[in-house]
C-alpha cells in the first residue's frame, strides 16, 4: 500500500499507536472491499513507515566537469519495475558516448545526460502515474483497463 503524500500528512500519524495508524492509513482505501482494507487494519503486525523518496520528476543538474550521474543515483524512483533495466541502459549509453568521444569527455558526458534526462523523465513519469491509477479511485477499472490494452497491443520490446 502506497499512498503519494507529503511528508507532513505522514509525520501526523503516530506509528507508535498500531491501531490509530492503520484506521488513519486504511481511510485512504475507503471505499475498498473490507477483505482488503482489514489487511491493513487487523494485521498482528503494527504497521511500519517505508517512504519512498525520490528527486521531482525532470530533475536534472548543470554539467559538472568531469562527473556525471547514472542509475539510481541520477533518478531514483518509487518501485516501477525498471530501476535496473534504467540503470544498464544508462550504463550502456554512457559506454558508447565515451566510445564515441575518446579525446572529448565532456562531449562524452553531455552526449549521455542529454538522452538520460529525457529518458528518466518519460519513465518517471509512467510510474507516477501507475501509481495514481493504485493509490487513486476506481482502482479496479483503472487495472483492467492496462490489462485489456497490454492484452491488444503488440509487445514490441
Ligand atoms: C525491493 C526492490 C525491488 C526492486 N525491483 C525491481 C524490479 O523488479 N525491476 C527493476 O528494474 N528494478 C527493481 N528495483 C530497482 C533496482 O534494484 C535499482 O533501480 C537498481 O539496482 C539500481 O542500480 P544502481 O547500479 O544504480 O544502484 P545499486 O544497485 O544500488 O548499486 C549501487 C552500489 O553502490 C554501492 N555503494 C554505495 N555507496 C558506496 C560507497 N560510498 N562506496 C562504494 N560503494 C558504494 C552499493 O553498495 C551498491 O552495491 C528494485 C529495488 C528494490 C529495493
Amino acid at each position: 500500500m502506497a499512498p503519494t503524500k507529503p511528508q507532513d500528512w505522514l509525520a501526523a500519524i503516530d506509528f507508535t499507536d498500531a491501531a490509530a495508524a492503520g484506521a488513519r492509513i486504511a481511510q485512504e482505501f475507503d471505499g475498498w472491499a473490507p477483505e482488503l482494507t482489514a489487511l491493513i487494519t487487523d494485521s498482528d503486525t503494527a504497521p511500519v513507515l517505508r517512504p519512498f523518496h525520490a528527486p521531482p520528476i525532470g530533475h536534472r543538474w548543470d554539467r559538472l566537469p568531469g562527473v556525471t550521474l547514472l542509475g539510481d543515483a541520477a533518478h531514483l524512483s518509487a518501485p516501477n519495475g525498471e530501476g535496473a533495466n534504467l540503470a544498464m541502459y544508462d550504463g550502456t549509453e554512457l559506454g558508447q558516448a565515451i566510445a564515441a568521444h575518446p579525446d572529448d569527455i565532456e562531449a562524452a558526458l553531455a552526449k549521455y545526460e542529454q538522452t538520460m534526462f529525457t529518458r528518466s523523465t518519460e519513465i518517471a513519469t509512467e510510474g507516477a502515474e501507475v501509481y495514481e491509477m493504485l493509490s487513486g479511485g476506481n482502482t479496479a477499472h483503472s487495472m483492467i483497463n492496462v490489462l485489456v490494452e497490454d492484452e491488444q497491443t503488440p509487445i514490441s520490446r
